[in-house]
């Protein structure tokens, strides 16, 4: 699974800094010791995401372990899309409540500044995680897979939109068309441009996929940009004190 995890991590990040190397060529050109940090912390952390997630396919394979089904027809066809979204709540809460926390000054130095040491990040951060954070991370689904019902096709679904988005949100441009993202979908869905912010600022914009947990608790500061430095840069110097 380590494997799995690692060759996805380097195939769907590989293709996305293709393709930012198309669209917004020289965006990585300066960026080459980070890009080498950023590869060598997510591929440990492909490690240790491995560990849970193989553990749990032995116990679904060897032991009917999981709430895992592979007959279609063993839930009513709606509970697939009701189960993606489930996971994807059920996670973006996790995610948000942790990511939070990790933002704690002390918990931050020692969990969480790899991750922030990306700046600006690309799409090769998306796994670039301190082996704690990364811990945190690789329990969700798992956990998970043993108190919702998923079809196995389903899940898989719910891994590849994890995957892209993680590697999209991170690198350095935005890949909706502005009617998506300043309109109404863009309110409540998060993209490149949301976690871009947290990355500026770091103390707002903590959600995953929705921004539903960030407007509850009024931690949501809006969109960010990818074309100003001098805001980038004002605005981390008094992130950087306050974390
Ligand atoms: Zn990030
Ligand atoms: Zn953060």
């Amino acid at each position: 699974m380590t494997l799995i995890v690692g060759v996805r991590y380097l195939a769907v990040s590989g293709a996305f800094a293709f393709a930012t190397r198309t669209v917004r060529p020289g965006l990585y050109s300066q960026l080459r010791p980070q890009i080498g940090r950023e590869i060598g912390w997510s591929l440990a952390s492909a490690a240790i995401y491995g560990v849970p997630a193989g553990i749990v396919a032995w116990g679904w394979q060897a032991r009917g372990w999981t709430r895992i089904y592979t007959d279609p027809v063993a839930y009513p066809l709606w509970w697939m899309p009701v189960s993606v979204l489930l996971y994807l709540a059920a996670h973006d809460t996790w995610f948000y409540w942790t990511h939070r926390w990790m933002h704690r000054p002390r918990v931050f130095r020692a969990i969480h500044a790899v991750h922030h040491a990306s700046r600006p990040p690309t799409a090769w951060a998306a796994m670039s995680f301190s082996p704690l954070e990364a811990l945190t991370g690789a329990v969700v689904i798992p956990a998970l897979v043993f108190l919702i019902p998923i079809h196995a096709a389903t899940l898989g679904l719910v891994l590849a939109i994890m995957t892209v988005m993680g590697v999209t949100n991170h690198m350095g441009w935005e890949m909706f068309p502005r009617a998506i993202v300043g309109g109404p979908v863009g309110r409540w869905i998060i993209t490149a441009s949301h976690h871009q912010r947290h990355h500026d600022r770091y103390r707002c914009n903590y959600g995953l996929y929705f921004r539903v947990w960030d407007r509850l608790c009024g931690t949501d500061h809006g969109l960010g940009r990818f074309d100003d430095a001098t805001d980038r840069s004002s605005v981390r110097c008094a992130s950087v004190s306050e974390a």
